[in-house]
């Protein structure tokens, strides 16, 4: 079968890696002129680890990422008052890394190593799914004739939009903004360690990486609109929110102006009654976001990508058969993902004095042992089985 993919982050690509060993035949679309560079880092572990562990990427994803040692509580004087190794949360020794997206989308691609059709550039401006094939138009203008269309376009999916109707639909906003932006030469550091500050209405998270280089990541209370692609505009809305707060904000909010890359947007889930209309689909953010307060959006998105591919390599070309395995295996679990998620905000950004005060006190307690797997591990906890990876029913 022919299908468009749309979009190269991590489901996009994930899908195309697998639909290539089904023996289909993939193209991908994607927006932005080049794979991008920079951007936030996520925390990947859980089956999603074991899903880039049979396409071979562990050893890339090690190379590319880092492991921090501490997640540190500190108070506005700077002093520690909840410590905790990360890997506990996620109930792992070695199986997860800290990477940015942009490098686990890059591994993602270049495993496809040049066998996919990818453009760049381009996007979906049309769908017509006549029930045989679905008619696509671009933006450039083009036109394409394909068996299927997969949307793993992210947040603000268009193919969502085009298929399956307006994004404030399903768009399930969280009242809570997110920034990530880098800065090269911020002092004080702490190697590998993510410095934690919070007040009421927000979280500032220090993370210290190679090559003195300082990722800031702010969640903030916002109930509003974000000013898009005003990035000015965008850094004003966060000086406004965090003038006069302790600790580090006002270096960072300083260092900001002079970011290597800034990213900012809304914290929002995704939520559809189906994935999948037609012979149209969504994978990922797009079908299913369970925003950053999940720590589990990249992973959820090769596991779904990877359940698509194998449903339809099972299927023998039969893509209603393989879309309905494939809402039915999945949308339980994540919906799961997307509940425990929401009940995190306390943590990214204490709407008050007294879920300040719950989250310091699960922070210091989380130092003490087995507490982290207690307290955070069942949520993060993957149990989703992989299917097994089969064509026309064999293992192989
Ligand atoms: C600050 C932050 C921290 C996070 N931390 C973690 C974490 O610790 N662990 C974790 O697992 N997840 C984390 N996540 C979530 C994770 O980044 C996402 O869930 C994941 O990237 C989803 O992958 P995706 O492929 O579905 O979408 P994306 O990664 O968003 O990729 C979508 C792709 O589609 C392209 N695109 C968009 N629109 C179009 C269009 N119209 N046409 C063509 N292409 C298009 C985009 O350019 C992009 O390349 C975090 C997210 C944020 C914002």
């Amino acid at each position: 079968m022919k299908v468009l993919v749309v979009g190269a982050g991590i489901a996009g690509p994930t899908l195309a890696f697998w639909l290539l060993r089904a023996g289909h035949e993939p193209v991908l679309v994607e927006q932005a002129p080049a794979p991008r560079r920079g951007g936030h880092l996520v925390d990947f572990w859980g089956a999603g680890f074991n899903v880039a562990e049979r396409m071979g990427l562990v050893p890339e994803l090690r190379r590319r990422g880092h492991r921090f040692t501490e997640a540190r509580g500190v108070t506005s004087s700077g002093r520690t008052f909840a410590s905790f190794e990360p890997s506990a949360v996620m109930r792992t020794d070695d199986r997860y890394v800290s990477i940015a997206r942009s490098d686990l989308a890059a591994a993602i691609y270049e495993a496809l190593d040049g066998r996919v059709e990818t453009v760049f550039g381009d996007t979906v401006s049309a769908l017509d799914d006549d029930g045989d094939r679905v008619h696509v138009t671009f933006a450039s203008g083009h036109t394409r004739e394909v068996d299927l269309v997969i949307g793993a376009d992210g947040l603000h999916s268009r193919v969502r939009r085009l298929a399956f109707g307006p994004q404030e639909r399903y768009e399930d906003r969280l009242g809570i903004v997110v920034s990530a932006f880098d800065v090269v030469g911020y002092g004080p550091r702490d190697e590998l360690v993510a410095v934690m500050y919070a007040e009421v209405g927000f979280q500032l998270v220090r993370l210290s990486l190679p090559d003195n280089v300082t990722m800031f990541l702010i969640t903030m209370r916002h109930a509003g609109d974000l000013p898009e692609r005003d990035v000015d505009a965008q850094q004003h809305l966060l000086r406004a929110g965090l003038a006069g707060r302790g600790g580090e904000t006002a270096g960072a909010l300083e260092a900001m102006s002079a970011a290597s890359s800034f990213y900012v947007d809304r914290v929002s889930q995704v939520r559809m009654p189906t994935w999948t209309r037609g012979r149209v689909g969504l994978v990922g953010d797009a079908a299913a976001c369970p925003s950053l307060l999940a720590g589990q959006g990249s992973a959820l998105a090769m596991i779904e990508a990877y359940v698509l591919a194998a449903e339809l390599a099972r299927s023998g070309g039969d893509h209603v058969a393989a879309f309905e395995r494939y809402g039915a295996r999945l949308a339980p679990f994540v919906r799961a993902k997307q509940d425990a998620a929401r009940g995190l905000g306390l943590a990214f950004a204490p709407r008050n004095r007294v879920q300040l005060l719950i989250r310091n006190a699960a922070m210091t307690m989380m130092g003490l042992p087995g507490v982290a797997d207690r307290v955070m591990g069942r949520s993060f906890h993957d149990t989703v089985e992989l299917p097994a990876w089969t064509t026309s029913g064999s293992s192989i």
